[in-house]
């Protein structure tokens, strides 16, 4: 992850508060007949070219560039009216 300022672009009130999403493998053995669960492996990482992010204020998650692509378009700024529209 990157050391950038994130904003989510969905709720667009979030600069602080965020998960980082991260996907498992994990491979086990089945009994063909009954079902039952014979073996599990310990879980692996499954690598990814780019963390997906979550904002926990509005559980929107992204590709960790759309947090900090949003924060570029609209910094922080220390007045409170940022309005463009
Ligand atoms: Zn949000």
């Amino acid at each position: 992850m990157q050391e950038k300022p994130y904003f989510c672009p969905n709720c667009r009130s979030n600069r602080v508060k965020f998960s980082v999403i991260t996907s498992y493998s994990q491979s086990f053995m089945k009994d063909a007949f009954s079902g039952d669960f014979t073996e599990f492996q310990d879980p692996d990482v499954i690598p990814e070219p780019e963390p997906t992010i979550q904002c926990l204020i509005c559980n929107f998650s992204s590709n960790e560039m759309r947090f900090i692509k949003q924060a570029e378009r609209e910094p922080r700024v220390n007045s409170p009216t940022t309005s463009f529209s």
